[in-house]
């Protein structure tokens, strides 16, 4: 499956208040553990996104959240292994 952002159709009518308790508090805590220096994190009106890795905490699918920050994470790691091999 391809996580281009443009394949991900969020439905924007999920609200806050239509998720279970304890799903949005959930999505809280991960969207709260989520931060680099680069994130826009975006929480007001209950909302739970970063702009910057395109993750939408409150309406991605936890396998859509889990693979963008294992994609993430793989991407920072190979700019990590190219940094080292420039010097
Ligand atoms: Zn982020």
């Amino acid at each position: 499956m391809s996580l281009n952002p443009a394949n991900i159709s969020r439905d924007y009518r999920v609200k806050p208040e239509s998720l279970p308790d304890d799903e949005y508090r959930l999505r809280r805590l991960i969207f709260m553990q989520h931060s680099n220096p680069e994130c826009m994190l975006y929480g007001d009106d209950g909302e739970l996104s970063c702009n910057s890795c395109d993750i939408d905490f409150m309406r991605d699918t936890p396998k859509e959240i889990e693979d963008r920050i294992y994609e993430l994470n793989m991407l920072k790691m190979i700019k990590q292994h190219e940094a080292n091999n420039d010097n």
